[in-house]
């Protein structure tokens, strides 16, 4: 029974490279989800895209003196660089630039219109005498009135992560020339969140799968009340208004973004063939549709962008939000204008991409915020990735290798303890990790495998059958059989974390094409199975490099 899964992935804007930070909170996460769906044979459609509009990007192209397009594409093209690298396997990974993206925010943003869920308003706007600018959101800063941060911006202050309304702000200024902004009336739509309180309410109570933070965070966001939202901006970059007398106003980039999970999943029904295919996973109801994002994304996904489906109607909301918490670098927290961040482009210019997916997993900022620092990549490197699994495998296969003519070698009768070890390969592993995965419990997921590599090193050095070889050919090859049908397990539970170096632990195994193809169960080369000469899956790391990359912290780039 084959289920179908929806994943969708925040959209990184296009402004700047991506850091570890993201990584752990949303890129890695439903990466691992959507191997492990894949493996196990369902029907995976997993989407994200980069996010080129909003003030992030203009800011950036107006530093650099460049076409705010001209910035996106960069970091566009930078992203699938980077995705392919580390292996994060989009099904789509587009960008809010197409014209099917604005054609789908057009009919979610005019279907809202007629059915009274957005409305015309007159706001009064910080306005700049001398730049003769409307500021929106960041080209407003000030202090902040609720931790009296000097950094604070006119949607957010970054330092206490408190949304806020330019007008709060104490003594504000244009970020462009530093002048006293002016507040000037102008005409904006709102989207009437008002109207979904109760409907919301409703349908998050029922959510009790959710994670606590998530449940918490958004339950409180709808017990406090909800305000309607401006969606529109004075600003010349986005997607049009599609109403006449706005042609100087663009649709604000959070009400457009969130729209991009549905754009995209059309336009990868149209690039298979079927155009009308994405309502497999938008209108059948037994899909489960979840969404991987940071922490400071939350309201959008449990509140903003259900709203928006509620209105319009037939449409899957969320099954799941697993946002997780933030990672800290050596640390202190992760600040990219302080350049304290590990950028992925630089990480994968120097290394593999496995440890760091390795790292990043054992140590998930799932319940609570985790620290990254160098010494401990180096030493869960060495400790965990060569001396505990690469090890195990490097040891059973050379020896295997070497002593049993490059083939599996026949086993003979199991002993209690070689009995206990392959129960656990055959089905425990599969089961207990299955379960922790398919409710997004990754740290504890791998965990469980890292658990099996580490009692097979044990097996192995009771067992023994590098000595035992001389006196016992068959205990020997009993051994070795169970480790290496343990090995072959190994492969597929930790694929989803670590996919380059499963796949190359299959090749060893002596099994042609794609891991995927075999299944999420143990498929275990049988007696007489051919090996490939072994190679190490992993390289120890040198601990002089703690220091080099610390030193890279904070450096001016
Ligand atoms: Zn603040
Ligand atoms: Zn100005």
């Amino acid at each position: 029974m084959s289920e179908r899964i929806f994943i969708g992935v925040a959209w990184p804007y296009a402004d700047g490279p991506l850091h570890l930070g993201h990584i752990a909170g949303a890129y890695l996460p439903p990466d691992i989800f959507a191997r492990y769906h894949r493996i196990k044979g369902n029907e995976v459609l997993m989407v994200s895209g980069s996010d080129q509009h909003g003030t992030p990007i203009t800011i950036k192209a107006e530093q650099e003196g460049k076409a705010p397009g001209q910035i996106a594409t960069q970091y566009h093209q930078q992203f699938l660089d980077s995705w392919q690298k580390l292996g994060i396997s989009f099904d789509l990974f587009t960008n809010t630039g197409t014209a099917n993206h604005a054609e789908v925010a057009h009919d979610i943003f005019l279907t809202l219109l007629h059915r009274g869920y957005i409305y015309k308003a007159t706001v009064s706007q910080p306005y700049c005498p001398h730049c003769q600018r409307f500021l929106s959101d960041r080209y407003i800063e000030g202090t902040c009135p609720y931790c009296t941060s000097s950094g604070a911006r006119g949607d957010q202050c970054d330092e206490c992560g408190k949304p806020i309304n330019p007008i709060e702000l104490i003594d504000p200024r244009c970020r462009l020339c530093a002048t006293t902004p002016q507040f000037k009336d102008s005409e904006h739509f709102f989207l009437k969140l008002t109207a979904f309180e109760d409907r919301l309410l409703a349908w998050v109570k029922q959510q009790t799968h959710w994670r606590q933070n998530v449940l918490n965070f958004t339950t409180r966001y709808l017990e406090q009340g909800l305000k309607d939202r401006a969606i529109t901006r004075d600003i010349e970059w986005g997607i049009p208004v599609p109403v006449d007398g706005f042609e100087n106003k663009r649709i604000y980039v959070w009400f457009e973004a969130v729209i991009g999970y549905l754009s995209a999943t059309k336009e990868w029904a149209r690039s298979s063939g079927d155009e009308e295919r994405w309502r497999s996973f938008w209108q059948d109801k037994d899909v489960k549709s979840y969404y991987f994002i940071g922490k400071d994304n939350i309201a959008f996904h449990t509140i903003i962008w259900p709203a928006m489906l509620m209105g319009y109607g037939n449409l899957n909301l969320p099954y799941d939000v697993p946002a997780n918490e933030f990672l800290t670098i050596e640390g202190k927290r992760l600040s990219t204008s302080r350049n304290w961040a590990v950028w992925l482009p630089d990480y994968l210019s120097r290394y593999d991409p496995d440890p760091l997916r390795y790292l990043l997993s054992i140590n998930m900022p799932e319940t609570g915020d985790t620290d990254f620092s160098w010494r401990e990549f180096v030493r869960r490197n060495n400790d965990e990735l060569v001396a505990t699994y690469g090890n195990l495998v490097h040891r059973v296969l050379t020896f295997t290798y070497r002593r049993f003519d490059g083939c599996v070698p026949e086993p003979g009768e199991f002993d209690d303890l070689s009995q206990k070890v392959l129960a656990y390969a055959k089905e425990q592993i599969f089961n207990d990790m299955g379960d922790l995965l398919s409710e997004c419990h990754f740290k504890a997921a791998i965990l469980n495998a890292m658990f099996l590599a580490h009692e097979t090193n044990r097996y192995l050095d009771e067992k023994s059958p590098w000595k035992t070889i001389k006196q016992d050919r068959q205990a020997a090859a009993t051994a070795l059989y169970v480790a290496i049908t343990v090995l072959s397990a190994l492969s597929t539970v930790l694929y989803p974390f670590l996919p380059f170096s499963s796949q190359k632990l299959r090749g060893f195994l002596g099994f042609e094409g794609n891991i995927e193809d075999y299944g999420w169960k143990l498929n275990s080369p049988p007696p007489g199975q051919r090996l490939l000469s072994p190679e190490p899956l992993f390289s120890k790391l040198d601990e002089g490099l703690v220091e080099e990359e610390t030193g890279r912290l904070g450096a001016r780039c």
